[in-house]
Parts: structure tokens; sequence; C-alpha cells
């Protein structure tokens, strides 16, 4: 079955003409999809949702379990039309609400101490798929296309996003289209773990979101130790490509660095990252690594997690510790975890001073 909600707004048109339909349904189909509707549920006539029935998936992405947290996290768990699970988590903050969302089922970057790559990657979503994790959330929320319930959106669920590269950034434009949803890529953050060529590429799409970039090593042996990516591509490489981020849309970038017990949350490292990232326009998102229980790899207490930090900012690095949240629903769901689950938006403030 195909996904209806891969079309852009100007595709849609294009099959309600292919399909013999007057323009206007067009734009019915369009708001009643971005408003989280079913197919069976638009505004047309019956006989045209029979023939897109026919074709395309009635409900993409299906909330099957929602888990609310005492601090109103939601963790969402999602089924796809194949019998896939995928998870999403909602969290409120004085601004609006942020969307993780995940870009794959499964992931293959191999990471040590991330839970999502446990089973490898079992497929990409599509463009359509990411987008319907949102208007689902939405509509449960009780948010409509003028007054959305999720205002921020962050690609740091299951999956390596440029790994998934053309769904992903197919996904983005819809995302961000106007008359649709319509996020501002301001509001939006990619995680990735490096991939160096599709940093570069992603420079060029016009798309300004906050790039964040998961380091978590000061060196590339050490990197390696924790992150089978580091093969392929040095921090070296990494940082050119965020200097080319930068230069290309004017965005300052962000560095993911969990703090991991023995690995990488000495003084020393603290020292070395702020050394490689001097006068960078960027910021640092510390977070105490959340156990996986399938690894041996454990967070720092959290005085390491504070020092840490200390050295960083006196050192003239920008830089946060996140706080854990929705731990008693399992927010912090191994990937679908806790950096971004701060209540102090780093980000968000990036904005404000930008
Ligand atoms: N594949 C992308 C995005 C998904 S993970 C990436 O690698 O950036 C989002 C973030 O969570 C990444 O920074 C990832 O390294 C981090 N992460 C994964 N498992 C974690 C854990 N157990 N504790 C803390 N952070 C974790």
């Amino acid at each position: 079955m195909k996904i209806l909600q891969d079309l852009s707004y100007d595709e849609l048109c294009s099959l309600v003409q292919d399909m013999g339909e007057r323009p206007f349904r067009a734009r019915q189909i369009y708001e009643g999809l971005m408003q989280g509707k079913k197919i069976s549920e638009l505004p047309v006539p019956a006989a045209m949702r029979g023939a897109l029935l026919a074709e395309y998936a009635d409900e993409p992405v299906k909330i099957r379990e929602v888990f609310t947290a005492e601090d109103g996290t939601k963790k969402y768990l999602f089924e796809l039309t194949d019998g896939n699970l995928i998870e999403g988590v909602l969290m409120s903050y004085r601004y609006g609400n942020t969307q993780c969302v995940s870009t794959q089922v499964g992931c293959r970057m191999g990471c040590k101490f991330c839970a999502s790559t446990l089973q490898g990657r079992l497929r990409d979503l599509t463009a359509g798929e990411i987008l319907s994790e949102i208007l689902a959330v939405n509509r449960s929320e009780g948010g409509t296309l003028k007054d959305r319930k999720v205002t921020n959106v962050v690609l740091m669920g299951s999956g390596e996003p440029f790994d998934n590269y053309g769904a992903v950034v197919k996904f983005l434009r819809n995302l961000t289209a106007e008359g649709g949803v319509h996020i501002s890529a301001r509001n939006v953050s990619l995680s990735t773990c490096g991939l160096v060529p599709e940093m570069r590429k992603f420079a060029e799409e016009g798309i300004p979101l906050n790039l964040t970039v998961s380091l978590h090593a000061t060196t590339d042996g050490e990197r390696r130790r924790t992150m089978p990516i580091a093969n392929r591509y040095s921090i070296r490489e990494i940082l050119d490509a965020c200097s080319y981020y930068f230069e290309k849309t004017g965005r300052r970038y962000i560095f993911e660095y969990s703090l991991i017990e023995g690995e990488n949350a000495d003084m020393v490292h603290a020292e070395q990252l702020a050394s490689l990232l001097k006068g960078r326009p960027c910021h640092v998102n510390l977070i105490r690594l959340n156990p996986v229980k399938e690894r041996n790899l454990k967070g720092t207490d959290e005085r390491t997690a504070q020092a840490f930090l200390k050295e960083l900012t006196s050192r003239g690095i920008s830089a946060t510790l996140r706080r854990s949240m929705g731990s008693d629903i399992g927010g912090a769901c191994g990937q679908l975890r806790a950096n971004y689950l701060g209540r102090e938006d780093p980000q968000h403030k990036g904005e404000e001073d930008t």
C-alpha cells in the first residue's frame, strides 16, 4: 500500500487531476490529511475515497498506546501498516510542545550505548510515515492546523536520519510547507551520528534547521570504541562539515555529548572538548548516559556531570546539562531518551538570541 501523506500539495494536485477529479478536491484532501484524518474520513465523495483506498493506506501510523509521565511527558507507541512498531515522545515546554520522531525502524549505525540499534535496521520510514507520526499526535492532543499542539520537532527517535536521506528531506519539505503543518525549520532539530557527505549535501538543501551532531568523544580513537561510524569519518571531517553548514545557513550547530563513566567524562575530556570547539558557533548538550540494559555502559553521577559542565563553560564553551524526564514511563526508552527532555531548551534559546 502506498502512503498518501508522502505527497506534497503539488503532487496531490497532479494525482487529483489524473483521477479526473475537480481541482478543488486536492485542497480538501490535503487539509483533511494535515489535520490527521484518515482517507476514510475525508470530506470527499465516497467514490473518490474508495478509489484512494484501493491504493493508499487508510491510516499509515496508528497510535497503539500512550504512556503519560508525572511531568506530563508522553510516550507514544505507533503501529505501521506492516505491523512494525515505532516510538515517539511529546514533551511540554513553556513555549510549546516538542515531538521526537523516528526516521527508521531500528538503526544500523551500531553505537554501543544505544538501544535502537540492537536489532539493526528493519526498514526505512517513508516521508509520509514520518509526517504521520506528527499528524497522529497533533490530532490525538486535540490540535488542528490553526492551533497546533505540536510546535517543535526533533529527529532524535530511532534511526539515523541521514541514512534515510531522501525520505527525510522530503519529510522536512512537507513539514515546513505553507498551507500544511507549516512548522518553521527553526523549530526543527535533526540529530546525526556524523555522516559527513550527507551533512554537506544537506547544507545545500536550503532547510535551515538546528543541526545536531552526536559527538560523544574527543579523539577518533576513543570515538571508535563506542561509535562504529568513527571508522568512516574523523572528528576533523565532522567539524569541517559543521563549519560548512554554518557558512551555508548561518545557523549555529549543536553537539550531543552523553557522559559515560570511565569512557569520556574525565576532566581531561572536558579540556579536550573545549579546545576542539573553542571559537566555534556551537552549543554542547550534555546528558548523563541512560543505561541500556543490554549494554554494560553506565552514565556518570550528577556531580561528575556538573563538574564537566563547569569545566566546559569556564573555558568559554556554551553548554547545558539536560535533565531526564519521563523516566517513570520509560521515557528513557534507551534511545528516545532524555537529552532533549530538559526544561531549558538551548536550541530554543538559540532562536531567541539569533
Ligand atoms: N541517529 C541519530 C539520532 C538518534 S539518537 C544520532 O545518532 O544522532 C539521538 C541521540 O541520543 C544521539 O545523540 C544518541 O547518541 C543519543 N543516545 C543514544 N542512546 C543513548 C543513551 N542510552 N543515553 C543517552 N543518549 C543516548
